[in-house]
């Protein structure tokens, strides 16, 4: 008999085998395999990350799973089934017509799934996940993690993004550091987790005001976690994915590379601005820079860019210093 994990890990193995075989149907290479082509993603890349497709159907994956031998309460503990409100005991699959994206743990198992919905529809959630399980925590998995490993020990850099599209995107793009934090904030697990492979990370949230207050939010939690934070700022209204798609391989590369900014220049450029000349604009953006910059748990590090961010603000060391300190009173 197995425990109660491995029986899920074989649960969500069957669906992700079974929603990546869905993609060969009729129905999956006319509805998924040309949602996915449409947005631009390879076969390379689709296999790369076991991308599938739900049926439309109420149980497709329910019947499959019975027939080879799977129980209800593994299916329902897994994630992929839910029990109807008013019939108790009869069952419905969780996602129906929708592109499937696995969720994988750092060994390359789907221990999760996002899935997609096709067209605008206000009345449906544009994205449904797995609920947390015996071996799904969100908190502590970040999407691409599996595929990103290698990439990010070599760089010494790891790209965080916010959705699936803007991972498979990067990948495309030829840049495979890079995960996702799903459109949830950040938590301390999975900076653990990135700190494993390397100790710096840039910030690649959507250029909208949810991704930029998700961008201050991250960047602190990241300082906080002892790490060395950069971030770039995408046009408004664009995504690592749609900014990828617009521009080309080369040119996003390029755009990375030139927008790319420590925390404390994206601090001054968001908070100070065009008006640096504004003092009360320029007070606002010291405050946020001290701010940050008081997270930093090493204090030889934190020295060092106060420093450095005295000389960047053209203001003597010894008040920002002093801010510096009544912060760090503060937080004690
Ligand atoms: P797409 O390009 O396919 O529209 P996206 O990744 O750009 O997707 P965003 O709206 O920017 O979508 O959301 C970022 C991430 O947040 C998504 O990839 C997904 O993981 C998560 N997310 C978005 N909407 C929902 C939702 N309704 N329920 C749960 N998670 C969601
Ligand atoms: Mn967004
Ligand atoms: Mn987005
Ligand atoms: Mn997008």
């Amino acid at each position: 008999a197995y425990n109660e994990r491995e029986s899920l890990f074989i649960a969500v193995n069957f669906a992700r085998e079974f929603f990546q075989q869905n993609l060969k149907t009729d129905e999956g290479q006319s509805i998924g395999l040309s949602y996915f082509k449409e947005r631009g993603f390879d076969l390379a890349t689709i296999e790369k990350f076991d991308l599938g497709y739900a049926l439309n159907s109420w149980d497709q994956l329910l019947l499959e799973a019975r027939k080879s031998g799977f129980e209800v309460d593994n299916l329902l503990k897994a994630g992929l089934i839910l029990e109807r409100e008013n019939s108790p005991g009869h069952y419905y699959d969780r996602f129906r017509g929708r592109v499937i994206f696995p969720v994988h743990n750092l060994s390359g198992k789907a221990i999760a799934f996002g899935a997609r919905i096709l067209t605008q529809d206000k009345k449906q959630p544009k994205y449904i996940n797995s609920p947390e399980t015996a071996i799904y925590h969100k908190s502590d998995v970040l999407y691409g993690i599996y595929q990103a490993k290698q990439a990010i020990r070599q760089e010494g850099n790891c790209y965080l993004v916010e959705g699936y599209t803007d991972v498979l995107s990067m990948h495309m793009a030829g840049i495979e550091n890079v995960v996702a934090s799903s459109g949830t904030s950040l938590t301390e697990s999975q900076i653990k987790l990135i700190k494993r492979f390397s100790d710096q990370v840039t910030v690649l949230y959507d250029g909208d005001e949810a991704g930029i207050k998700a961008s201050l939010r991250g960047i602190d939690m990241l300082l906080e976690g002892g790490l060395n934070v950069k971030a770039v700022v995408f046009p408004s209204g664009e995504d690592p994915d749609s900014f990828a798609r617009k521009s080309g391989k080369r040119e996003f590369q390029d755009f990375l590379k030139a927008g790319q900014k420590d925390f404390i220049h994206f601090k001054i450029d968001l908070f100070a601005g065009e008006a640096a000349g504004d003092p009360i604009k320029k007070a606002e953006a010291i405050r946020q820079v001290v701010l940050s910059i008081a997270k930093i748990p090493d204090p030889i590090v934190r020295s060092v860019y106060a420093k450095e961010s005295a000389r960047l603000l053209a203001m003597e060391e010894e008040i920002l210093l002093t801010e510096l300190n009544r912060q760090l009173l503060k937080q004690q």
